[in-house]
């Protein structure tokens, strides 16, 4: 095995084997730029020590092969006393991670080449910097000493200046800096700083290494499901300096604004500094445009490299360089991370470039992204200075009165409040409060604890981790960092797709993309919704599968019409069974006569056919699946103990009243130890009699009624919870018996189809014999998430899903994204099966899982007919359903 490829010997396209950095630096020298020489050790290399524990043997050899080459380019040894050539070692993965190792600059200076260097340059200022940045780094990074302790040394050293500038330090001040950098070395690490060039870079490449395994970098690839078998790749490039100088300096830019896509000249430049000082925030930098006044040669050519790579990668490339008096360097680039307007515009700026075409523009947006551009946001221009920052835990834009307890966000919200829940960090005691406020903010915690998790489950607008706001709870207020306090009951708005907290009500506004989607119209004035919809427009167009939506109301469908929903793929009938209709089902379920329970449900009929009649109307010509009621009985039934109590006060009184006396012997008998696998979807069919029959007959003489108004309803009737084919065969003979009696009565002649969920184990894996009778299949992915964990949902998420996410045993909820390994492979075998038996079976998806993206192309990859998802979802859907298999 060849384990080390000099820059010109590689390519962009080996970044298994390079990593992204050494890739990219090989595509740029080959490319003719310039970039200072070195090479790349590979990620096999990597491997094979994190396998056996030690470097593989010819490592050492062709390190020395490639260093050799290196040191005649340049024209002097690593660390040569007299004129020492140094280098940079700097990991890099194929996916960049946070937790790695980070670069340790500047290797090859030790007690002599220091010297050597100060005079080569002429500037023993700069020799000493250079030295103490490198006794840092690499007591820091290879040594794991805490960079606190040469922190408060350089403050110490500034503080004896009377200065705040690391540029007032002198070339004294930092020979000095050095030796106690050198005697904390000793102290923390118990070994002295290595003077041998080459045992620091042996040492440094080995600490890149080994932090593939550190425990952030593990859970982090745990989380983002990136193999752990991968490696990194370690690069060693020679050094250029900008911090010589006022002649030289670092900078980062990018080709396009990364914010708004707009194209431009962005990014930050600092003179006479080095590597991380830019980003560092150490000093301020200027922006990259004056770099034209500094050094307009430097300028030009920068510029020009930006052309050249964009045309190059045919995207936003994000750069490091740096400039060694008045000499340009490229030390970096990739492909750039994008906000989500900025991806869409810049996916179309790229087509009218010549550069891409469509099917590429819409490769590259996501449905993640657009459904960022889709939640409400705080009007921009009302905007203020924000108070706090945290995680940006779960989008959307909230406002309320804040309060720091569950029972007073519950209360509060009751009496018509909007309010935020404030907490430290939140747990399951908070859930009722969470449900109860417009937004969550927490000052501990990340993207995985407790409040995020929860909050995005719920849809809910979350920052977290806001860490410059102490809450306390105790004493009921939030004191910011300025040291203002902010009491309960004063306002405050979040803003959960940037993080911010501000003071105060902020206007919301709808999204722009949201009134494009409402009523179709393109507004020519605003490039995002102009590219959003010409993204959309492609991907319609090339999408196989459709996209329908779940929707149990006549305006939840017309609105999902208008969303281009191609039908309803999951209409819920038992949220007709609510409201004012309690009472109805009530007696329906109190009836202990056959003629009791016929008189309640033929009340309950005309009721739901007239709903049946506005959705059929609204999504006329389109498919519509009714699912007949699924969930358990008691669920209309009041909470026992409520009622329990309410009976006891009565009877204490000695004024028992009978009516109650009866439903709480009624809810009793309901009572189940674990609903959601008790008495629900089929079972009830088979057990109450009429029941499936009334919903039937609604729909069906709802779709008559449709058709004698001329209009075209396309039915499809279904069953919900089916474990096994008989009773899926009990349910459907009611059916069709019911469907000749609607013929018969009205005339009609009526199509329809009927089918079933396929939610449960059982079902997936006997699925050839009920697509015998089933005309179609719809996977209910909640459920059959739920039964093939064994989780159930209301309850797993708020008690350990964060910590489940936190030590990564799964990167995303399986609630939230499907889980194709296992609930995937069900779904799998069922459409198989079913197809096996029924080739032209009609099969959907109408989970939660249908509106998320990762899903959507698992459920196309498996040959699904159609998606349905909420009808907020439904663009995100179509979106991703036209990116292909990607
Ligand atoms: P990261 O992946 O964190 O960006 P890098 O390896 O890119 O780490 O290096 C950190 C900083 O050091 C960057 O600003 C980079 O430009 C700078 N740097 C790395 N190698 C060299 C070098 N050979 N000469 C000068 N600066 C360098
Ligand atoms: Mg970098
Ligand atoms: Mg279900």
């Amino acid at each position: 095995t060849k384990y080390v490829y000099d820059f010109a010997e590689g390519s962009k396209d080996m970044k298994d084997l390079l990593g992204g950095k050494g890739a990219n630096l090989a595509e740029m020298t080959n490319l003719g730029l310039p970039v200072p020489p070195g090479f790349t050790i590979t990620t096999e290399a990597c491997q094979a020590f994190l396998k056996s524990g030690h470097e593989p043997e010819e490592l050492a050899d062709e390190v020395s092969e490639h260093l050799a080459a290196l040191e005649r380019v340049m024209g002097k040894t690593l660390g040569q006393s007299d004129d020492p050539l140094l280098v940079s070692v700097r990991s890099g993965a194929k996916f960049s991670m946070p937790g790695m190792m980070e670069t340790v600059l500047n290797i090859g200076l030790n007690d002599q080449s220091v010297r050597g260097l100060a005079k080569q340059a002429a500037n023993e200022r700069f020799a000493f910097d250079s030295y103490r940045r490198l006794i840092q780094m690499f007591g820091k990074t290879v040594l794991g000493i805490d960079g606190e302790h040469f922190d408060d040394a350089l403050e110490d050293a500034k503080r004896a200046r009377g200065s705040e500038s690391d540029l007032d330090l002198d070339a004294d001040d930092l020979r000095k800096l050095v030796e106690t950098f050198k005697e904390v070395v000793v102290e923390r690490a118990g070994r002295a700083f290595p003077q041998d060039p080459r045992e620091q870079m042996d040492l440094a490449v080995r600490a890149v290494f080994e932090s593939w395994n550190t425990e952030r970098a593990v859970i982090y690839r745990r989380q983002e499901r990136i193999p752990a078998e991968l490696g990194t790749a370690v690069n060693v490039c020679s050094m250029v300096f900008g911090n010589l100088d006022m002649e030289s300096g670092t900078g980062v830019a990018f080709t396009r604004d990364p914010a708004s896509g707009a194209q431009g000249i962005y990014g930050d430049y600092l003179q006479n500094a080095q590597g991380e000082d830019v980003v560092a925030g150490i000093r301020n930098t200027v922006p990259l445009a004056d770099l034209e006044e500094l050094d307009k040669s430097s300028y030009d050519e920068l510029l020009q490299i930006m052309q050249t790579l964009e045309q190059h990668y045919q995207d936003l490339c994000d750069i490091e360089f740096t400039i060694e008096r008045g000499k340009l360097w490229m030390l970096q680039t990739r492909v750039g991370k994008r906000t989500a307007a900025a991806a869409f515009r810049i996916a179309v700026q790229l087509v009218d470039q010549g550069l891409i075409d469509m099917d590429e523009a819409v490769a590259r947006v996501t449905g993640a992204q657009l459904a960022q551009l889709m939640f409400p946001r705080f009007d921009a221009d009302a905007r203020k200075s924000a108070i706090g920052k945290g995680m940006n835990a779960s989008p959307g834009a909230a406002v309320g009165k804040v309060v720091f307890d569950s029972y007073t966000a519950v209360k509060w919200s009751r009496s018509g409040e909007d309010v935020i829940l404030v907490r430290r960090e939140t747990n399951p005691d908070d859930l009722n409060g969470m449900i109860a406020a417009r937004g969550i903010l927490t000052s501990r915690g990340g993207k995985t604890s407790h409040a995020a998790v929860v909050a995005r489950g719920m849809g809910k607008t979350c920052v977290c981790g806001a860490e410059s706001l102490d809450v306390d709870t105790k004493r009921r207020v939030i004191r910011t960092r300025k040291g203002d306090e902010i009491k309960e009951g004063d306002v405050i708005s979040i803003d959960g797709t940037s993080g911010e907290v501000f003071l105060g009500e902020v206007p919301v506004v709808d999204s722009p993309v949201v009134r494009y989607f409402e009523d179709g119209t393109v507004d020519e004035g605003d490039d995002l919704v102009v590219a959003v919809d010409r993204v959309m427009r492609h991907a319609d167009g090339a999408r196989r599968m459709s996209v329908r939506a779940n929707a149990d109301t006549a305006d939840d469908a017309a609105r999902a019409r208008r969303f281009g929903a191609q039908g309803i793929g999951l209409c819920r009938t038992e949220h007709m069974f609510l409201g004012d209709r309690r009472t109805l089902v009530e007696r329906l379920i109190l009836a202990d006569t056959d003629d009791e329970r016929e008189k309640q449900l033929g009340e309950l009929l005309p009721l739901q056919r007239e709903d049946f009649v506005g959705i059929l109307e609204a999504m006329d010509g389109l498919p519509v699946t009714i699912r007949l009621l699924d969930p358990p009985l008691h669920e209309f039934l009041p909470d026992i103990t409520e009622l329990s109590v309410r009976v006891a006060v009565a009877e204490a009184r000695g004024e028992p009243r009978e009516n109650d006396l009866r439903m709480l012997q009624a809810v009793h008998k309901l009572h189940e130890q674990n609903p959601m696998l008790g008495l629900r979807g089929v079972r009830l069919g088979v057990v109450i009699p009429g029941l499936f029959e009334m919903q039937s007959r609604a729909i069906l003489e709802a779709a008559a009624q449709r058709i004698q108004a001329g209009g075209v309803p396309r039915v499809e009737i279904m069953v919900p919870l089916v474990a096994n084919v008989q009773e899926f065969e009990t349910v459907k003979q009611a059916i069709i018996q019911v469907a000749r009696e609607v013929r018969t009565e009205t005339g009609v002649h009526l199509e329809f189809l009927v089918g079933t969920m396929i939610e449960l184990p059982r079902a997936a894996m006997t699925a050839d014999q009920i697509a015998e009778a089933a005309e179609f299949f719809s996977f209910g992915t909640n459920d059959l998430t739920q039964t093939t964990w064994g989780f159930s949902r209301d309850d797993v998420e708020a008690a350990f899903f964060s910590a489940y996410l936190e030590k990564g045993i799964f990167g995303v909820s399986p609630f939230e994204s499907l889980d194709v390994e296992g609930v995937g492979e069900l779904v799998r075998i069922a459409t198989e099966k079913g197809r096996s038996r029924r080739p032209g079976l009609k099969l959907g998806v109408c989970g939660e899982h249908g509106g998320d993206p990762d899903s959507v192309h698992f459920f196309d990859r498996v040959g699904l007919d159609y998606v349905s998802c909420s009808p907020f979802r439904v663009p995100v859907a179509r979106l991703e359903a036209g990116r292909g298999d990607r």
